[in-house]
């Protein structure tokens, strides 16, 4: 089953009322695009008005918590993105393991969350600049990969799978106009197909393996026609209509 390219654009820890025209032109821009699902993670305190003002996207939360409710102060459930219409949560971006401590056995809990509540997820990885250069960025993102897939058990569970995607990052490309090299990037996301199908078996192929990390209206192409790249996950670039849309036009 041949997905739709996914473009997520993830605003991180930017946004306010006034980039709400951002997402109106978004969503008119992704109208124009059936053939690409596009997705937006803005922060939480603007998630249910993207809901509201948007209806040709989708709307995803950049975290959620390992439980459905309780005494967790200051954390956002699963369960409460579904409930006010989120589709999908990012899961174990760099930032959050850097910031927050998150482990792959962290991150592991919350794709799990995220699948009981019925939302898709997006799990990051990515090696860091000092990993690559060692030579051991394959074995990082593998072990990364390994350690946080959800446990997926039996024919009806693997059918959701097709909700589940990785998102390639490498560290030191996200954020910083330097983008990973094609050849790199499809070397990585066949590295982390073969892990899915080690884990999944046939159904690994619903799937999806994004590629994040500076990825603007130029590289778009290259990227996004390379085999093995379902889509992007994009961050500086998806803050305006005019930087977004061009990417979701290449894909
Ligand atoms: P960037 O961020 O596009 O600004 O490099 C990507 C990401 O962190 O998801």
């Amino acid at each position: 089953m041949a997905h739709r390219p996914y473009i997520v654009g993830n605003w991180k820890m930017n946004g306010s009322r006034a980039m709400l025209t951002e997402a109106r032109a978004i969503d008119r821009g992704a109208q124009r695009c059936p053939d690409v699902q596009v997705a937006l993670a803005p922060p939480f305190p603007f998630l249910a008005l993207l809901r509201e003002e948007t209806s040709n996207i989708g709307i995803g939360g950049q975290d959620c918590h390992t439980a459905a409710k309780g005494a967790h102060t200051g954390d956002v459930s699963a369960a409460m993105l579904a409930d006010i219409g989120a589709d999908v949560v990012i899961v174990g971006h760099s930032e959050r393991r850097r910031d927050h401590g998150e482990t792959d056995a962290i991150v592991k809990a919350k794709a799990e969350a995220a699948l009981a509540a019925g939302l898709g997820v997006i799990i990051c990885v990515g090696e860091t600049l000092d990993e690559r250069d060692a030579g051991q960025a394959e074995a990082v993102v593998g072990g990364q990969v390994d350690a946080s897939l959800p446990l997926v058990q039996g024919a009806a569970e693997a059918a959701a799978l097709g909700k589940l995607s990785l998102a390639y990052e490498p560290v030191w490309a996200i954020g910083t106009g330097r983008v990973a090299a094609v050849e790199d990037v499809i070397a990585m996301h066949a590295s982390i197909g073969a892990r899915l199908v080690a884990a999944f078996g046939d159904a690994a192929a619903k799937v999806r393996i994004l590629y994040g990390g500076s990825v603007n209206g130029e590289n778009a192409s290259a990227l996004l026609a390379s085999p093995g790249v379902g889509g992007a996950l994009v961050g500086g670039a998806s803050l305006t209509a005019d930087a977004f849309l061009p990417i979701v036009a290449a894909a």
